[in-house]
Order: structure tokens, then sequence, then C-alpha cells
């Protein structure tokens, strides 16, 4: 599935659309989140912007009033003081509206939208299609986006706010400067323009660093891994590599450094120009209003209150510039974010979906299935057999003969590209997958390891029902009692590395346990993918006696390469390249003198010798 990577676009044109678009997405988030948070923050954003220029004005007042009502020789003194003192209330009133602000609501605000968006993200990929879950492409968008987003969308909203805020300061400067003559917040617009053109440039410059991918990076980015990646650095150490790579390390970090200094140099060069030259607009301005300021034309006051314009707007338009630097950086990660939200869903169950009322054994059919993964290889070709209720089927097939693959079409994973699938005569695809679910319990080669107690990990999948007879029933069938016996909590152990006071197991133990996990949920269809691959030829022995006792009326699925378990199955599929090659018991199958009884002879003959 090629999703749209909004990540390979840097224009500039496109990254500033692109940030209108996440302003858009992002406050219709913040809106569905928290409604009167969003209006509060809009309404202290329109305070912040306008609440100093009133005050600036309310100075302009006091100034001209105390001038009016004062003697000549204490004009200069009063004047002064008033003018610190309306500075003063300035400070204040904005230092308590930022910390009102900034401390207080932005905090409780980045809270819940961080709880709200990780519930967006949670539920959008637990429910994602397999096909994008195995998809590298979309896997790593979804890598990117976790890396950052609770983080990020709140503080991308708020930086649009306050940048919001800024353009309303300045808008209104504008407003208000244009009775002293239109020209002069045209003026003050234009000496900005300079800053503008040399601050795009510059977010063009420090994006090109970080996306530009020059070969360094990466590399850079993978010495570091190995050098602190837990499961690399026992080879590295003893390859001795470790000094080689750090070496490497710091001397590519050098290299990256220089890479980015060049153009930020070059960008400091040129950064001392737009202060000139906004310094040099305001003090001109303002010597223009001197003179009349001087003959009495204009009041001290308005006077002051004009001044205070001309920096409002410098500011607020410098604000900006820094605040639109904080999207461009965050960008990118939302856009990500964004493109794992909008991924569509590719199995499309029905609604409503056929519901069994029973769930006891079914009768599956595969009836000419063929599939072809996208950008990927013909993985089945019509491919039909039947498994009648309560019977017991092992495919066996060399590696990459579509074993696996037909697992995941009979769990829906994806559907066919033809043929059909049938559950009790009815397309899978017709069904409810919640209630298809309850027919199945399975055990995956890459399995999960759940960080939980024995017990939490063995009553899994039937957690309603909790009998602990039973739980150690299971863990004996599967071979599992036994280790767990010897653990220091038993079956209250916490497994895993991630707390304090759990224990790791081997791999073969960790499948043991899965094993009566599947045992204690007794699902009518079990389907196992290479279950005892850990596990000592004795002890799968035994663990697969135990399944086809408990699995003597229920189906069995399961791929294995050993053909001492596969020999008991009441069915057999030879997969070859996708395709059913042989088909049959194992007494039929040795008949045939096929690849089966081949690859069964072979084995054999490695056992016995
Ligand atoms: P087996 O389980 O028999 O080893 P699989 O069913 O895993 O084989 O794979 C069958 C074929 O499909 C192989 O060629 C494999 O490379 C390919 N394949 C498996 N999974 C994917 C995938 N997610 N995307 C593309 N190709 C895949």
């Amino acid at each position: 599935m090629a999703i749209s990577m909004t990540t390979k676009k840097n224009s500039t044109d496109s990254t500033i659309r692109s940030i209108f678009i996440n302003i858009v997405r992002t406050f219709r988030l913040g809106w569905q989140c928290n409604r009167p948070f969003m209006l509060l923050f809009f309404g202290l954003s329109i305070v912040g912007a306008l609440a100093p220029i009133g005050i600036s004005y309310m100075a302009k007042l006091v100034v001209d009033r105390l001038i009016a009502v004062q003697t000549t020789t204490q004009v200069i003194t009063t004047t002064f003081l008033a003018l610190f003192a309306s500075q003063y209330l300035i400070g204040l009133l904005e230092d308590f509206l930022n910390s009102y602000q900034y401390e207080y609501v932005e905090r409780l605000f980045r809270f819940r939208m961080q709880d709200f968006l990780s519930q967006q993200f949670s539920a959008k990929i637990s429910d994602l299609d397999t096909a994008h879950l195995e998809n590298p492409e979309t896997y790593n968008v979804i890598l990117k986006a976790r890396g950052g987003y609770s983080n990020r969308i709140p503080l991308f909203i708020e930086y649009a706010m306050l940048i919001g805020s800024q353009i309303g300061t300045y808008v209104a400067s504008f407003i208000l400067l244009a009775p002293y003559g239109i020209w002069v917040p045209l003026v003050m617009t234009a000496v900005v323009v300079p800053r503008f053109v040399l601050k795009n440039r510059q977010s063009s410059i420090s994006w090109s660093i970080y996306n530009q991918n020059i070969p360094e990076s990466k590399e850079l980015a993978y010495v570091s891994d190995l050098l602190d990646d837990p499961k690399t650095i026992q080879e590295v150490r003893i390859f001795q590599a470790r000094h080689a790579l750090l070496k490497r390390m710091v001397k590519l970090q050098e290299h990256i450094l220089n890479e980015i200094r060049k153009p930020l140099k070059k960008y400091m060069a040129s950064l001392y120009i737009p202060i000139v030259i906004e310094s040099a607009g305001v003090a001109l301005l303002a010597y223009i209003k001197l003179g009349p300021t001087v003959a009495g034309l204009i009041s001290i006051g308005t006077f002051l209150f004009y001044t205070q314009l001309l920096g409002r707007m410098l500011a607020s338009s410098n604000r900006v510039f820094t605040q639109i630097n904080h999207l461009y950086d965050h960008n990118l990660h939302i856009n990500s974010f964004f493109d794992v939200l909008n991924l569509p869903k590719l199995v499309k169950e029905k609604d409503p979906g056929h519901v069994f009322d029973e769930i006891a054994p079914p009768l599956i059919e595969f009836q000419n299935v063929s599939f072809t993964y996208v950008d990927g290889p013909v993985a089945l070709k019509n491919v039909s057999f039947k498994l009648n209720p309560g019977e017991h089927l092992a495919i066996v097939g060399p590696n990459g003969a579509g074993k696996s693959t037909l697992i995941k079409l009979l769990l829906r994973f994806y559907d066919p590209t033809k043929g059909s699938i049938l559950v009790n005569d009815y397309d899978l695809r017709e069904l409810r997958l919640s209630n298809w679910y309850r027919f199945v319990g399975t055990l995956f080669q890459d399995f999960v390891k759940f960080q939980l107690t024995i017990k939490d990990n063995i009553i899994l999948g039937k957690a309603d029902v909790v009998d602990e007879q039973k739980i150690r029933e299971a863990a004996k069938k599967s071979g599992a009692a036994e280790f767990i016996e010897k653990l220091p909590r038993k079956y209250a152990q916490r497994l895993g590395k991630r707390f304090d006071d759990s224990v790791e197991l081997s791999q073969g133990q960790w499948q043991k346990l899965a094993l009566a996990r599947a045992f204690y949920e007794e699902a009518p269809v079990l389907i196992l993918d290479e279950p005892t691959s850990a596990i000592d030829a004795e002890a799968e022995a035994e663990i697969f006696e135990n399944l086809d006792r408990t699995y003597q009326n229920k189906t069995l699925i399961f791929i294995s390469h050993r053909f001492s378990t596969v020999r008991n199955a009441d069915k057999i599929i030879v997969l070859r390249n996708g395709q059913i090659s042989e088909q049959g018991t194992h007494e039929a199958l040795m008949k045939q003198k096929g690849i089966y009884a081949r690859m069964f002879l072979k084995q054999a003959k490695g056992y016995i010798e």
C-alpha cells in the first residue's frame, strides 16, 4: 500500500501548505478533545493580542492627563514616572497573562490532549490491517509518528495560537498606526520583509540538514545503534570492534556538524541586516513625529503611544517568524501521525456479518484460493481442500511455500485475490470477525511474550473463566508445569525483564507457556505455526500426544517441519511454490512415494543415523 508520503515533499511551498493543513487538522482534534479549553485558549490569545495595546493606550491617557495638570518644571519628572509605571504595569499584566496561559491552561490542555491522542492512536493501530503492519514503508511511518505525536501536536496547536495572537497584535497596531499616516504601518511592514526572507531561507537550510538524508547521517544512526543496542553489543565486543566503531562515530559526528555549520554561518552573517534595517525604520518613523511633538502639535502621550505601537509591530512580527520555525520543526512528524490515522481499512467487515450461535468445530473449505501480496509474489495458487469438523491438518513444505500465508487468509488478515474460504458454508467475508475469532486459538512463531504473571499468561484468552485446577492441568499438558513449580512465586510469578520482580524464561519455556494458554482456551479450532520449534524432540512428542488427546474432537491446524508429529495428522497438505503438490494421510502419501515420502525418509534417516 503506497500511503501518501507527505514526508517526501520538501519544497517550501508545499511545506507551508502542509503547515496550514495541519493547523486545521490539529485544531479539529483539539476541538474534539476539549471544546471549553480550545475556546479559553482562543479567548486568551485575543486578550494576549490586544491587552498590551490597551495598556499602552491607557498609559498615553495618564501621561497626557498628568502633563495637563502639572507645571512645566515638573513635566519631565512626572512624564518619566508615569512612563515607568505604565511599562511596569504592562510587564506585570503580561507576566500574569503568560503564567495563566502557559503554566496553567496550556499544561492542563496538553495533558488532556495527550490522553486523547494516545487513545486515538492506539485505537487506530490496534485495528490496522495486517497488510499495513507488514508493509515496511507504512511501518516506518508508524514508528515516526509514534516518536513524538503526543508532545508535538499540543505544542503545534499552542504555537499556532501564539502566531494567531501575534498576528492580531500586528493587525491592531497596523490599524492604530494608520491615522498617523498610512505610510507609517506600510513602512513598518516593509522593514520586516528582509527578516521574513532570511527566516524563510533559514528554515529551508535547517530542513535540508534535517531531511536531506546525507549518507553520513544514516550511517551515524546505524553506528550508534550498533553501539547501544543490547542485542548487538555482545558481538561488537567479541569482535573487538568497539573502538573502531566509536572512532567512526566521532568522525561522522564531526563531518555532519561541519555540514550543518556551513549554511548556518552563512545565515548568521546575514542576521544583522534585518536588525539594522528595522532599527533604522523605527528610529526614522519616531524622529518624523518628534518635531510635531516638540512643537506641541501631538501630545507627549500620543507620541509615546505611537512609539510603543511601532515597537509592538516589530516585536509581534519577529515572534511570528520564530514561532513559524517551531511549526516547521513539528510539521513532518505531525504529517506522519495523520498519515497513520488516515490509513484506509483494507479488509472490510460485512455489517451486520453472519454470527454462528454455536461455537463448535466447523467445516472449513478452501475453494480455488489464490493470493498475491501487493508488490509481492504470488503466495498461493488455486489451493483447494476441505477440513471436516474435528480433523487435524498438518501443513508442510519448504520455506516460502505459502504455509503462513494460508493461515493468514484463514484468519482473514488478508482476503484471497481469487477463490473463497468457507466456514460452515459461509464465505469468511460474510462473517462477523469477532464471532469467527471466538472459534480460533492461535500460536504463532513470533508469539507475544506477555510480561504478566504465569497465571495471567495462561488465562489470557479466556480471562472471564478462571479455573485454578484447569490452569494447572493446562500447564502440565504443555510441559510448562515443571519449570513453573521451580519459580520463586510459581503461578504468581511475573515474567519478562521490564519489572523488578520478574523472571525471564528461555524461548522453549515461553513456547510451553503459550501452549498452556492454548490448552486452557480449548478453542474449537487451534492454529499452530511451528509451535514447538524451540522445544526438544522428546518434550515435543509429549506435547503433541497431549494435544491429540485434548483436541480429539476439535480442529487442529498446524505447520511443522518435524515429521514425527506431522505423521499423526488426519490430513497432510504439502505446499510447494504456493500450490498443493500432495495431500492425504501419512500412509497414503508414503505410498505415493512423492515429495512427502522423500522428505519423511530423509528426516527419519537423519534420526536413525
Ligand atoms: P512459509 O510460511 O511457507 O515459509 P509464507 O507464507 O510466509 O511462506 O510466504 C510465501 C511467500 O510470500 C514468500 O515468497 C514470502 O516471501 C512472501 N511473503 C510473505 N509475507 C509477505 C508480505 N507481508 N509481503 C510480501 N510478501 C510476503
